[in-house]
């Protein structure tokens, strides 16, 4: 794991060891800067760890794209400026232990985030999700995420019958971005910081 830490500092983006979910969540809380707009990504992660639940009981000015009843061109609207939030979270798909993160998205809003924008990302990730290189990390994807994220969302796709990808082109495809992000600007160097927890998180 402290290699991992390290290679991370390599690609110009910090590293932390959370024992378990409530450390996770107050390391994670602890990188919000004050009075800060924050947004997140869809994430099981965020929710098992309660982060989720802390970032909308009132107590942060957050963009919640997740709001009960409001219209999906409110939905919209919110993803969007979600992009240019100072802070955003969400979990990595996969994370190889040299240090790229891995992750799959639908509508690409989340990905987008990550890639560009927001000030400082923060992205929790459990340790079922460390994998040993692209090789492992893009067949995880294929046969573990997007197989498990498609029948949590019932969705009508290949894989959430046979858990592994046939490359479909179905109206219902969950998988329609693939992202790598392999390294940060040395002048980005503190915006991306990942928390590895000590257990099994997400999908
Ligand atoms: S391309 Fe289709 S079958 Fe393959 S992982 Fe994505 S949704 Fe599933």
């Amino acid at each position: 794991m402290q290699q991992l830490l390290e290679r991370l500092k390599s690609r110009n983006m910090h590293g932390y060891l959370a024992r378990d979910r409530a450390e996770a969540k107050e390391l994670a809380l602890g990188l919000i800067p004050s009075e800060a707009v924050i947004a997140m990504g869809n994430s099981l992660t965020l929710r098992e760890t309660g982060i989720f639940d802390a970032l909308t009981d009132g107590r942060y000015n957050v963009i919640n794209q997740f709001e009960q009843g409001i219209s999906a061109d409110e939905n919209l609207r919110r993803r969007k400026q979600g992009l240019l939030a100072d802070v955003y979270f969400t979990s990595a798909n996969a994370v190889s232990l040299d240090g790229e993160l891995f992750n799959i998205d639908g509508k690409g809003n989340r990905v987008a985030a990550m890639l560009f924008g927001p000030e400082r990302v923060i992205v929790v990730v459990g340790r079922n999700k460390l994998v040993r290189d692209q090789a492992q990390a893009w067949q995880r994807l294929r046969e573990a995420t997007a197989p498990a994220l498609a029948r949590r969302l019932k969705r009508s796709t290949p894989c959430a019958v046979t858990g592994t990808c046939a490359d479909c082109n179905s109206p219902e495809r969950i998988c329609r971005c693939y992202t790598v992000i392999s390294s940060q600007m040395p002048a980005g160097k503190d915006r991306i910081h990942v928390i590895i927890v000590n257990e099994d998180l997400g999908l």
